[in-house]
């Protein structure tokens, strides 16, 4: 039997969780409880014998758990048969710490605990998850896997904002990049695709989920990314702006009388597709710009013409690039958002190709002489915490 993990990604008011076979990356179940702390919660999970869907107050993550623990019980796969080794939580913010997965202890609990400042609405969440799970499941060993790990490799002069240096060393202000489990996980999956090794690999990849971000890795090794200290920075989001003149915050203070939190809440949770559109899921957004919506059309234009934006400045950044991946639920379907990413790019020796990029095989879609290749690979971050996991224990 191989070794399993159980792969939990705690946020405020939900927990998601993936059994995981180590060996094949296979999810033999998964589900999701949400809305905790509401009088109507929901679990979702799906197991050997489908899917099931449950309606119920869940008054906290301990009680969700709980009933995540039932659901394996009662729907399969019964802990008896799956035998776990493991569990991997994402943690989403490491700071300037954590460049590899850590075995959890109380001591890791207070350095994450430590970083609440820099990710005030997720590491909370992560650390509740840690909580319960180490009272729930005492006997087994548990791994804290960072979103920022992953890019602790990047230079001073990318991580480094051009503001007095005291606030870096003595605040932590400074880019740390996230979506580091996915970059991981995909840029591996690419360099199998190419048949190269990835140290010998230039590449750029679009992580486009609702999150958007994109990094520039060298040999495999992040030497730049989209996102700073939080992951608001960058490129266009679901609901957040990215890149913003920060010169705005103060406009809205002393003009209207904002205040920060009404401010941080606008561009992480009213801004991006749905400030310009009122629609985060791209999937309506692709609907309606082909009806003919100037508001989604605007926002797709804004969305793709940042991401050409990156493309451009991690191409200058690496020197030469041998390929670009796109992943993430818009990275991995939506052809129109890479071709209008792409298009006219043939000088820098991008050149997609028009069948492969619509067909909805992953792989690779530009055309046999394009100096660059273009990839299309769908991330499993569940996959790489359960490997990262299964390795620190190794
Ligand atoms: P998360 O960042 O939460 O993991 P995903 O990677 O699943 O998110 O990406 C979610 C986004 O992908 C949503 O905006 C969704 O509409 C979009 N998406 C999913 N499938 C498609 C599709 N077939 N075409 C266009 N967009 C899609």
């Amino acid at each position: 039997m191989s070794d399993h993990v159980l792969v939990i990604n705690a946020g405020s008011s939900s927990l998601k969780y993936s059994l995981i076979d180590g060996a094949s990356g296979a999810a033999v179940a998964s589900g999701l409880v949400e809305r905790i702390g509401e009088p109507e919660g929901r679990h979702v999970h799906r197991g050997p014998s489908g899917e099931t869907s449950a309606t119920l107050e869940i008054a906290s993550h301990e009680e969700a758990m709980r009933a995540v623990i039932d659901a394996f019980a009662e729907y399969g796969p019964s802990f008896d048969d799956v035998e776990i080794v493991a569990i991997g939580h994402r943690v989403v913010h490491g700071g300037s710490r954590f460049a590899d997965p850590v075995l959890i202890d109380d001591e890791l609990v207070a350095a994450v605990t430590e970083l609440v400042p820099l990710a005030p609405l997720h590491n909370p969440a992560n650390l509740e998850g840690i909580r319960v799970a180490r009272r729930l499941f005492p006997d087994h060993p548990q791994v804290a896997v960072f979103d920022t790990a992953f890019h602790q490799t990047l230079p001073p002069e990318a991580y480094t904002y051009a503001v007095p240096l005291e606030w870096r060393d003595d605040h932590g202000i400074r880019r740390y990049g996230f979506h580091g489990t996915s970059y991981a996980f995909v840029s591996g999956e690419a360099a199998r695709l190419l048949g190269r090794d990835l140290t010998d690999l230039n590449l750029i990849v679009l992580h486009l989920g609702n999150g958007c971000s994109a990094a520039a890795l060298r040999g495999g090794v992040s030497v730049d990314t989209s996102m700073g200290m939080t992951p608001l920075e960058g490129l266009v989001m679901g609901t957040r702006s990215g890149d913003v003149d920060p010169a705005i915050l103060a406009y809205l203070t002393h003009e209207l009388g904002w205040t920060p939190d009404k401010i941080d809440h606008a561009l992480n949770h009213e801004s991006g597709l749905k400030g310009i559109a009122g629609d985060n899921d791209f999937r309506e957004l692709t609907e309606r710009r082909s009806t003919g919506d100037p508001h989604a059309q605007l926002a797709f234009d804004i969305y793709c013409r940042r991401i050409r934006k990156y493309i451009g400045a991690y191409y200058a950044v690496l020197g030469t690039v041998d390929a670009i991946v796109f992943t993430a639920g818009v990275g991995q379907h939506s052809a129109e958002v890479r071709a209008a990413s792409l298009a006219g790019l043939d000088r820098l020796g991008i050149q997609l190709d028009p069948e492969r990029n619509n067909s909805a095989t992953p792989g690779l879609v530009s055309t046999d002489g394009s100096a660059v290749a273009v990839l299309v690979v769908p991330t499993n971050e569940e996959w790489q915490i359960a490997r990262e996991a299964l390795t620190l224990l190794r």
